[in-house]
């Protein structure tokens, strides 16, 4: 019998593997000393700074309930995250940007009131405090807050200065912040505003002998601490003192030239980013910035929390183990957190572990994480291949069970092959690892796909990101020219078309939000038929065969003009075809008019008629096989498929939509036998051949609310 090669579906023994979440002997109190939180409250900032990797949109979208839980905590949340920081015992919580944390007043005052931290930092560009009269104002307001406390707490506004700032604001937050504090506030150790600035950036220092003559500046101690209990690094700590006699801590930081598109063939440049990261890690975070080390001793663990709801330790996040306070409470982070052996290790063991670990596989890898150097996001960008996600996971556990930390009674359970993973030695591992013919180029391809992002997709071959083969890359730019209706030849023509653009969707796919269940909406799908073709005509079989002679008859071209104004008027929001040439000019046609976000995805190609395709309808019907194959749905119709097998990777489309997006009415362009076997499949109805059929996904159940023919 063939092996089994794992690396061959890594997401599916990915997936089997965190569903045992009793395999790991973790120690729950492993970090339960006081805890560290980083919280971004919005995504929202008008500043506009070029280099801002959050590309913060400035405006609300009002009255949008999906737009908020994507793009900034809503009332229910601010809720979630205060219970969530106490009960993580919260010792030092900093609430942060990207995103300007001070347009949400009400979080950051409900927060000053009910978080039980005994350290709360305010991390802000100052935005607001352009008119000193209202920023005066505000901080009355948070000074208020901050006096309804129950607990004692050292409340800090840390105002960030820099060159790019001042673009915008002028450096004017900055003097009216100083004035207000020390005409009010200076006498309140416990009420304090820092400054924080960056190295090579003068701006501070102008500001200051612009409006403050006089003052001194003078460095404290490098590696210094911002608090006494929970070790902060400030990479260099200074004191300003004013003529006035008011001080105010200033921390500088390093810059850390952080970048989504490195290009890994500079060798030069991704050594210096290497270099930057890495003193980073080992000075600021003892090599290991999931743990927060407090003064007592008694290590804690250091928690992120986005602006959509999703948490995970510090540069600890994987995309297929999303956490979100939105769903999951305090004890289901800690829990799934410390089960999955991916997060657990790095907790355990720190970044130097992981980084060996992924380099037997990948040095690249770690060296892209690095030059790409979004801290926060380190775990996310090492394992956004779900191979190497999968072979580090097995190695993980390799190590586990010599230190007696698996439970084997667990791991008998699993599948014969992967126990075979577990138990093979290092070379064999690497070996089948290396032999699997998946690739991130499978993965990308395993969810629907447009133009753009197969184009981002080959700018990141192109700048050397990803182990892909030159076979696989020639594969890349085939599919690319044909979704694209492109002609290039090689990976050179491939021109970035606006930085900005690239780096939003990069961005944005990089802080893909866990989508909550709570919140599910309904759903329609316009499942709709291509054109007529002249092989319909003539009754030929084309199922997923490609031939050039296929063109649409003038009533197919009718029908689809017709089609374009069915899914114009009901105000579809992204159209998803199948990737055979007939649906995909059909698709091409109606976006044309209507202009939506295009996918094209195999899951929604049409009935596999395998060894009849090219042969004509009568022959295919009159087959005796054939026509049990209508009766029984489980029969594979030779060198084809079931009709079993089509509704499942048809309906796995349909998930994969639901799950992926946030669109609640999209048009799937398919094929004739396809949408009659999903309509009778759920309608429990006789097959008939229809060419459109409106879908309603709600509580896990499909409705049928209409269905027809073009004309
Ligand atoms: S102030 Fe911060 S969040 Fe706003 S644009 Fe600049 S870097 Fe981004």
């Amino acid at each position: 019998m063939k092996k089994v090669n794992i690396f061959e579906n890594p997401e599916f023994y990915r997936k089997m593997i965190l569903k045992y979440n009793s395999l790991l002997k973790y120690d729950i109190d492993k970090c339960n000393g006081k805890s560290l939180i980083c919280v971004f409250f919005t995504s929202y900032c008008g500043v506009g700074c070029p280099f801002c990797f959050f590309h913060s949109p400035s405006l609300k979208k009002e009255n949008n309930l999906l737009e908020e839980l994507e793009n900034h905590f809503s009332r229910d949340g601010i809720e979630k995250f205060i219970s969530f920081a106490n009960e993580s015992n919260v010792g030092y919580l900093q609430i942060s940007g990207g995103g300007e944390p001070f347009l949400e007043k009400n979080a950051i005052i409900e927060c000053l009131k009910r978080v039980e931290a005994d350290r709360i930092i305010l991390v802000t560009s100052g935005s607001w405090a352009f008119d000193k009269v209202k920023a005066e104002e505000y901080i009355d307001d948070l000074y208020d807050a901050f006096n309804e406390r129950k607990s004692k707490a050292r409340v800090t506004i840390r105002l960030s200065v820099s060159d790019y700032h001042n673009i915008k604001l002028k450096g004017k937050p900055v003097v009216n912040l100083i004035k207000i504090f020390d005409d009010k506030y200076k006498n309140d150790k416990n009420f304090t505003l820092q400054l924080k600035t960056f190295e090579n950036d003068n701006s501070l220092v102008n500001l200051l002998n612009e409006y403050f003559p006089g003052f001194k500046l003078n460095i404290v101690e490098d590696n210094g601490s911002d608090d006494f209990n929970h070790i902060k690094i400030m990479p260099w700590k200074y004191v300003l003192t004013l003529k006035s006699g008011f001080k105010i801590i200033v921390g500088k930081s390093r810059i850390f030239n952080s970048n989504l598109r490195p290009n890994l063939y500079d060798k030069e440049e991704i050594r210096k980013s290497e270099k930057i990261y890495d003193t980073d890690l080992e000075l600021s975070q003892k090599n290991n910035s999931s743990i927060v080390y407090n003064s007592n001793g008694i290590n804690g663990i250091d928690w992120i929390v986005e602006y959509n709801g999703n948490v995970c330790t510090w540069q600890n996040r994987v995309q297929d183990n999303l956490l979100n306070i939105y769903e999951d409470n305090y004890n289901d982070v800690l829990r799934n957190t410390y089960s999955d052996p991916l997060t657990y290790s790095y907790i355990d063991k720190g970044a130097k572990y992981r980084e060996k670990i992924v380099s037997e596989v990948s040095p690249k890898t770690v060296s892209l994480m690095k030059s790409v150097n979004i801290r926060d996001y380190a775990g996310t960008q090492l394992f956004l291949d779900e191979k190497i996600r999968l072979y580090y996971t097995i190695r993980v556990i390799q190590d586990y069970l010599l230190e007696d930390k698996i439970n084997t009674d667990v791991l008998n359970e699993f599948p014969k092959e992967l126990i075979n993973a577990i138990k093979s030695n290092l070379k064999e591992l690497k070996c089948n690892y290396f032999k699997s013919n998946y690739s991130i180029l499978e993965q990308e391809l395993s969810i629907p796909v447009n133009a753009l992002e197969l184009h981002d997709f080959l700018e990141l071959v192109k700048l050397g990101h990803f182990e892909i083969s030159d076979d696989k890359v020639q594969k890349a730019i085939k599919y690319y020219n044909f979704i694209s209706n492109s002609n290039i030849n090689s990976i050179d023509e491939i021109k970035c078309s606006s930085d900005l653009e690239i780096e939003k969707r990069l961005t944005k796919r990089m802080m893909e939000r866990k989508k909550i269940k709570s919140e599910e909406a309904p759903i329609y799908y316009y499942l709709c038929r291509h054109g007529e073709t002249n092989w319909n005509v003539e009754k030929r079989i084309k199922g997923q065969l490609e031939t050039i002679d296929t063109e649409f008859t003038e009533r197919g071209i009718k029908q689809i003009e017709t089609l374009a104004t069915f899914i114009e008027s009901n105000n579809v929001q992204a159209i998803f075809s199948s990737d055979l040439s007939r649906t995909v000019e059909t698709a091409r046609i109606v976006n044309n008019k209507i202009n939506v976000p295009l996918y094209f995805y195999n899951k929604f190609r049409g009935l596999n008629m395998g060894d009849f395709q090219g042969k004509s309808i009568d022959c295919f019907l009159n087959d005796d096989y054939v026509k049990e194959c209508f009766k029984d749905y489980n029969l594979v119709i030779p060198g084809g498929e079931s009709i079993n097998q089509l509704i499942s990777r048809f309906k796995d489309g349909m998930d994969i939509i639901r799950n992926k997006y946030n669109y609640d009415r999209v048009s799937i362009i398919s094929h004739g036998a396809a949408i009659s076997n999903i309509k009778s499949s759920i309608s429990g109805d006789k097959y008939e051949n229809i060419d459109y059929c409106v879908l309603k996904y709600y509580n896990n159940n499909y409705e049928i609310v209409e269905y027809g023919n073009y004309n």
